[in-house]
This record gives C-alpha cells, sequence and structure tokens, in this order.
C-alpha cells in the first residue's frame, strides 16, 4: 500500500507541532513516508500559525516558492492545514492557486478521504466546518522524550489581540479516560515525560460533568506508572488557582515550572487586552507560588506596543520584569490580526517605537535571565536528558525540572534518563556542567 511520501512544514506553537504528529500519523498509516526533501515528496502540507502577521507572511512566502516545483511535477499535492487555513479558507485558493486542499483545525481527520478525492481527480477541496473529527486519530509522536497530549482545544478567552479563539473554537475537554489512556501510551512507547496541552489548561473540565479540574487532573496524570514528569501548557493567571499550586507542590512527577504569560504590566493595558486580572494580583499568584514552592521557576510571554500603550505603561511593564525576576520570557511586538478586538483599535504604535521597546525590554530580560541561572552555578540538579546537544554533538543537553536547557559531556545512552549534574557555568540561555556524583547537595 506504499502511496508515495510526504514533507511537512511545520510553524506555530506546541499544538500546532502535535497537529502535524497527528497529520503524521494519518498519512503514516494511509501508506506514506516521510522525507525532507520538496523534490522527493508527493505530498506537501504547511501546518500553519497565524498568530502574527510575520509568520503568515512567511508561510505564504513558502508556499509560493513552490509553485516551479509544482508546474515541473503536476501531480504534486500541495495542502494548508493549521490556524492560517481555518481563518483564510477560500481565500488560500484564491491567493494560491498550486494548493490542492485546505484543512481546518477540527477537520485533521478528514486528511485521508480528503488525499483519496484529490487522487481521483478532485481539486481546491476547502473543508474548514467546524466540527470536531479529532478523537481516535493515530498519531506519528516526534523524536525525543516528551510526548504532547492535548487535554482541550479552542479558547473561550478572547484576549483583545488574539486570533487563536476565532480559528481553534470554544474551549472543549477532552475526557479524562481519553486524556489518561494517551498518557499510558506514551508511557509505553518510551516517553518519559508528557506535556499536557491546552489554550488554557486551569480551566480544564468546566464543561465536563462530574468533579474534574486541571489540579485533579495533574493529580490523577502523576500517578500513570513508568511516567517521570509531567509539564503543562498554557496557564492562565486569572484561572491558576491555589489548589493547582499544591497539586504541583503535592506531586512528584509534576515540574515546579509555571509559565505564566503576563501580556503586559500595566493595570490600563491588562483591561483593555481583556486579561482579568490586574499586575498586583498576579504579583500576588508569584508570591503565593514562591512561597509554596521555593526554587520554582517562572516564565511569561509579553506583549510591546499593544494600542495606546503609553511609554508610562511600557515602563509598567519593565518594573513587572524587575519585580517577578522571571526565568526568561517570549517577548512580541504586537501584531493586529483582522477581526480581533484589537485590531481596529485607535492608537495603533508605531512599529519602530515597537522595536524600541521590545529591544529596551529584551536587554533587561536578558540580564535577569543570566542572573537567575548565575544562582545555580555550584549546585547539582536533575536533568532529563534529551540526548546529544545539537549545536555540539560531544555534549549531551537535557532540562531541569524547571525546563532550565543543561549542556554536559556524557554517554549517550543516559538519553531517556534522570541524570545529577553539576553546574559549572551558567549563560543566558543555558547552563553548562559536568555529571555529579550522586548524593551531592541538590538545587
Ligand atoms: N493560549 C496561550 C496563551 O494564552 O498564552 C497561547 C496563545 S498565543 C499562541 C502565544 C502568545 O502569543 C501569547 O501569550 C501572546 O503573548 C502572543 N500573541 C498572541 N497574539 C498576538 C498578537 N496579535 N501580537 C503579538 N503577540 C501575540
Ligand atoms: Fe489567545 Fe488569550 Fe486564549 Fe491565550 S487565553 S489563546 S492569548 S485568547
Amino acid at each position: 500500500m506504499v502511496q508515495g511520501k510526504y514533507l511537512l512544514k511545520v510553524a506555530g506553537c506546541q499544538m500546532s507541532f502535535h497537529d502535524a504528529e497527528v497529520l503524521s500519523g494519518l498519512l503514516s498509516r494511509a501508506g506514506y513516508t516521510e522525507t525532507t526533501d520538496p523534490a522527493e515528496a508527493d505530498v506537501i502540507i504547511f501546518q500553519t500559525c497565524c498568530v502574527r502577521e510575520t509568520a503568515e507572511r512567511k508561510i505564504y512566502g513558502q508556499i509560493n516558492e513552490l509553485g516551479r516545483l509544482k508546474r515541473s511535477k503536476p501531480g504534486l499535492i500541495i495542502g494548508m492545514t493549521g490556524c492560517l487555513a481555518q481563518k483564510d479558507k477560500e481565500k488560500v485558493l484564491e491567493r494560491c492557486p498550486q494548493v490542492d486542499f485546505v484543512l481546518g483545525t477540527q477537520r485533521l481527520g478528514d486528511l485521508p478521504e480528503v488525499l483519496a478525492a484529490l487522487r481521483e481527480g478532485s481539486g481546491g477541496i476547502v473543508d474548514v466546518d467546524a466540527v470536531d473529527n479529532l478523537e481516535g486519530l493515530p498519531l506519528k509522536r516526534a523524536d525525543g522524550v516528551r510526548a504532547y497530549v492535548n487535554v482541550s482545544y479552542g479558547c473561550n478567552n478572547f484576549c483583545a489581540y488574539c486570533i487563536v479563539p476565532y480559528v481553534r473554537g470554544p474551549e472543549r475537554s477532552r475526557r479524562p479516560e481519553a486524556v489518561l489512556a494517551e498518557v499510558e501510551e506514551a508511557v509505553r512507547e518510551g516517553y518519559p515525560e508528557v506535556m499536557l496541552l491546552g489554550q488554557n489548561v486551569n480551566t480544564y473540565g468546566r464543561d465536563l460533568d462530574g468533579p474534574v479540574s486541571f489540579s485533579w487532573l495533574l493529580r490523577t496524570v502523576d500517578k500513570v506508572d513508568g511516567l517521570v514528569r509531567v509539564r503543562y501548557t498554557t496557564s492562565h493567571p486569572r484561572d491558576f488557582t491555589e489548589d493547582i499550586i499544591r497539586a504541583v507542590k503535592d506531586t512528584e512527577k509534576v515540574c515546579e515550572h509555571f509559565h505564566l504569560p503576563l501580556q503586559a504590566g500595566s493595570d490600563r493595558t491588562l483591561a483593555r487586552m481583556n486579561r482579568g486580572y490586574t499586575a498586583a494580583q498576579y504579583l500576588k499568584l508569584i508570591e503565593k507560588i514562591r512561597s509554596l514552592i521555593p526554587g520554582a521557576s517562572i516564565t511569561t510571554d509579553l506583549i510591546v506596543g499593544f494600542p495606546g500603550e503609553t511609554e508610562e505603561d511600557f515602563q509598567a511593564t519593565l518594573d513587572m520584569v524587575e519585580k517577578v525576576r522571571f526565568d526568561a520570557a517570549y517577548t512580541f511586538m504586537f501584531s493586529p490580526r483582522e477581526g480581533t478586538a484589537a485590531a481596529t483599535l485607535p492608537e495603533q504604535v508605531p512599529a519602530a517605537t515597537k522595536r524600541e521597546r521590545l529591544s529596551r525590554l529584551n536587554a533587561l530580560q536578558e540580564r535577569i535571565s543570566r542572573e537567575q541561572n548565575e544562582t545555580l552555578v555550584g549546585k547539582t540538579v536533575e536533568v532529563l536528558v534529551e540526548g546529544p546537544s545539537k549545536n555540539n554533538p560531544c555534549m549531551l543537553t537535557g532540562r531541569t525540572r524547571t525546563n532550565k536547557l543543561v549542556h554536559f559531556p556524557g554517554p549517550e545512552d543516559l538519553r531517556g534518563k534522570l541524570a545529577l549534574v553539576h553546574i559549572e557555568r551558567a549563560s543566558t540561555w543555558t547552563l553548562q556542567g559536568v555529571l555529579a556524583d550522586k548524593g551531592k547537595e541538590q538545587a
């Protein structure tokens, strides 16, 4: 049943990369094998992102570059899936005539039928109806130590800048039995770590019957035999209850890393973003986490240049960065997304101001990240080994429970195992160390 070769071009967040694992699973089951060479491919699928305009522009650029290949190989099937496909629907075909099909975020399971229809001569298929067919699909997980498991789909929050609720639909929690079965399956396949995924995992279970909640889910997943670590993303500061902090504290496998997107430091901006918390409430949450779990790491997402952001508002973001002392931050320039509330707000901030603010914010955060990492020098940390380092294959790479990247020399057979590493040097993004003797002081 060999059908040919497929190539996936993936952009975006972990959710998008996980969708690509579903596409790989479906294509493998249909008899396709993977290639990384476009010239060799019979099917090329762009699994896309549209959270910022830069991502979108890059994807359309890459598709247009395939025009020549498609002309020389008319049987080549080109498709678009993911958030940009859901957003642009039929417009994708108008803009890129070389694209054969557009599959929405809730329609991944239709891929085999779409490919069969195209092979029989249909063309220009747009399948974007908002009706989930996401349960029970095969998965071909990427190599590595981490398995991604969806706990919910979609988002109800409608943050004023964000396109996600429009392209991923309302929040739907998966049945806990389905989540647990997938975690157990990942452990059987040899993955020591799971990352529970959702746009706002903290509200998991609100739409289900029975006493299920996110803290309950963490405590339940923690009991899965053979699993070593549990992570989750993304959290929402408004919905991060003490219950969840206590679940992290009480469980053995759930890691002490809190990714809590702050977005902005000024209450005026936070309210206009529709985030549902103030800077003071956010600080209180951080205090609670640090008082219950000393040594926890805290990371965030920040946007500069939201419409109407004054220099004073921006200063409030810098002040929050100083106060919280994040371990790391993903920082973005506001990008207007058509259809969202913020896209048409007056007082759009000029691009040059956004760039200048972003560079000041990054300089501050980089100093703090380095200082936070330096506090680990001389300590021994537990690392889950991911394999040889990409930049230096003589070194191994892995992550601490707090999600810090560590490089150290060691045997390759440590891959997938826990190792104790004595930290000798720290930089902004990574820690370097040597394998430690058991029994040394742990951070
Ligand atoms: N649900 C997750 C959350 O709430 O963080 C992920 C949402 S989004 C894919 C990831 C980050 O992108 C957001 O936290 C936000 O900082 C950023 N983002 C979203 N829309 C944006 C926009 N229009 N312009 C700039 N950054 C944006
Ligand atoms: Fe977007 Fe806000 Fe939902 Fe995150 S919580 S996906 S930022 S609307």
